[in-house]
């Protein structure tokens, strides 16, 4: 073992020795919702709820996001707001409207 893995690892295992009684203390009083991203910037299914104080995945959803063909490009939208509320159909529509338009500003238009 190198020496940088043995730092690695010893660093490790205190942190989860911290966390775990950090966690197994908490109140969880505080949390918000995420999404959680399988790569930067790339949304999976998921939302968690999180605890603000400790970090601990206290809930989760699926269904979060929400796969609409607008004008034949595939759009993506969130199911649920940031805060765990539901979006209507209609605020659904409107997002990804926007997100069509967004998509044709940033490429310049298609010309007239
Ligand atoms: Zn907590």
């Amino acid at each position: 073992m190198s020496e940088e893995q043995r730092i690695r690892e010893k660093y490790a295992k205190l942190l989860n020795v911290e966390l775990t009684e950090l966690r197994s203390k908490c109140e969880h009083e505080s949390s918000e919702w995420l999404g959680v991203m399988w790569a930067p910037g790339h949304f999976t299914d998921y939302l968690v709820k999180n605890c603000t104080r400790c970090g601990q995945t206290l809930e989760q959803k699926a269904g979060f996001i929400d796969v609409k063909i607008v004008n034949g490009e595939v759009i993506q939208t969130p199911i649920f707001t940031s805060n765990g509320k539901k979006y209507s159909e209609e605020e659904r529509i409107h997002l990804a409207n926007l997100k069509v338009q967004q998509s044709f500003s940033q490429k310049g238009g298609k010309g007239t």
